[in-house]
């Protein structure tokens, strides 16, 4: 259980049912989140916030003051995170971009690019010597790098040190490099090594592939005799759905990166966690519609599901909630259904059975018409679910 902010559940409890269900972010809680993680980080160190993880303007808008610039991995965030947060510095990943979306990210004049392959830098090289054709592009190579198991261990999601569409092979590193270094991609400029190796990782383990990320790229420098400027070790620090009141140590890992950044001056380190900022400022809000039993199990079924909050199926956790019951009179002619477990199993409207928010949550005496608001719901929620299956109602959004 994680109670939600006063802020969110005087919200949760105040909207109508035809209201229900709804998102409601607490920006303030958001806000203060991000200046924490952002103190917690060393001068030197950038932060940037992954788009991906919640593109909702007023969230973007929100980490504004807390974050050095933003990443994007598709010119659909490319455009809208321009018109979000104007002016601010971006960083454009993603495989497969296309030569219309690099274009466009050229005319906007990003700051970096994130490449993935030696062909998408040919193709950036050659639209860069058109669209501008007076400027220095920068450019980020992105690795797919070797990860020890140890510093994997725990991890929920690896995107590298296996085979993966993303990021450049490690063997072919030098290669790349020397298209820089002989001259052959004039109007880009090579800035340094970007690797986003893992998702999930605690505070030891993000510094432990930071490390390696930074030596491995110091030593591809050394062989060629360049200097990095800067080297972006990737975002996945871990959010623990089982265990909400758990957070990611930024106090530690900014005390590691410090190390790091110390052991190599002159260097830019810069981070890109989504998830770790804005997971904990969303809730999503709605009512319990019915209460029944099934083959002994209790379950709860809730207006909306997972077509909006797809999270806990995506990822296969129980979402963390709260039940807020519902005040009497009851309006209805028809008596209430009532749980007579102990716990209860919270399930969405769509006909499928894999749309179930939480298994076995102990809320004794949960009726329907009380609200339950599931926590943790700010970071691939509604942006990752399957809106239309079934075509119930969008839920609404507020921002507090
Ligand atoms: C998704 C992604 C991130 C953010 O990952 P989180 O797990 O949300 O911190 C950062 N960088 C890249 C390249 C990504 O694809």
């Amino acid at each position: 259980m994680t109670a939600p902010t006063p802020a969110v559940r005087d919200r949760a409890l105040g909207l109508s049912t035809e209201e229900l269900p709804a998102y409601l972010y607490d920006l303030t809680a958001l806000e203060t989140h991000a200046a924490a993680v952002r103190a917690a980080l060393p001068r030197q160190v950038e932060l940037y916030y992954a788009a991906k993880a919640n593109p909702e303007p007023e969230i973007l808008a929100a980490l504004d003051a807390h974050v050095d610039g933003y990443e994007v991995s598709s010119g659909g965030e490319l455009a809208h995170v321009v018109k979000a947060v104007a002016g601010r510095p971006l960083a454009f990943g993603g495989p497969g971009k296309t030569p219309d979306e690099l274009t466009a990210a050229l005319e906007l004049g990003v700051e970096r690019f994130h490449v993935e392959s030696a062909y998408e830098l040919r193709m950036l090289a050659a639209l860069a010597s058109r669209v501008v054709p007076h400027s220095r592009v920068g450019v980020l190579l992105r690795f797919n790098l070797d990860l020890d198991a140890e510093s994997l261990a725990g991890s929920s999601l690896a995107m590298g040190g296996r085979p993966t569409p993303f990021g450049l092979d490690p063997a072919d590193a030098d290669s790349a490099v020397s298209l820089f270094t002989d001259g052959s991609l004039p109007p880009l400029q090579l800035l340094g090594v970007h690797a986003h190796l893992a998702s999930g990782l605690a505070a030891p383990q993000q510094l432990a592939v930071a490390e390696s990320i930074v030596t491995w790229s110091q030593k591809l420098a050394r062989r060629h005799g360049i200097r990095l400027a800067e080297v972006n070790v990737g975002g996945g620090m871990s959010v623990d759905y089982a265990d909400p009141a758990a957070r990611f140590d930024w106090t530690a890992y900014g005390e590691g990166l410090a190390r790091l950044r110390a052991a190599h001056p002159g260097l830019t380190l810069r981070i890109e966690p989504g998830r770790a900022l804005t997971a904990y400022c969303g809730w999503y809000a709605t009512e319990v519609l019915d209460v029944k039993r099934s083959h002994g199990e209790e379950f709860a079924v809730v207006r909306g599901g997972t077509h909006h909050l797809r999270t806990p199926a995506a990822k296969g956790h129980d979402q963390p909630c709260t039940v807020l019951p519902a005040g009497e009179p009851w309006p209805h002619p028809w008596p209430r259904s009532e749980a007579r477990q102990d716990r209860v199993t919270f399930a969405g409207q769509l006909c499928t059975p894999k749309d179930v928010l939480a298994r076995g949550v102990p809320v004794a005496g949960l009726r329907a018409g009380d609200r339950v608001v599931f926590a943790m719901a700010g970071a691939y929620a509604w942006n990752i679910s399957h809106h239309d299956f079934l075509m119930h109602p969008r839920p609404g959004f507020h921002f507090l």
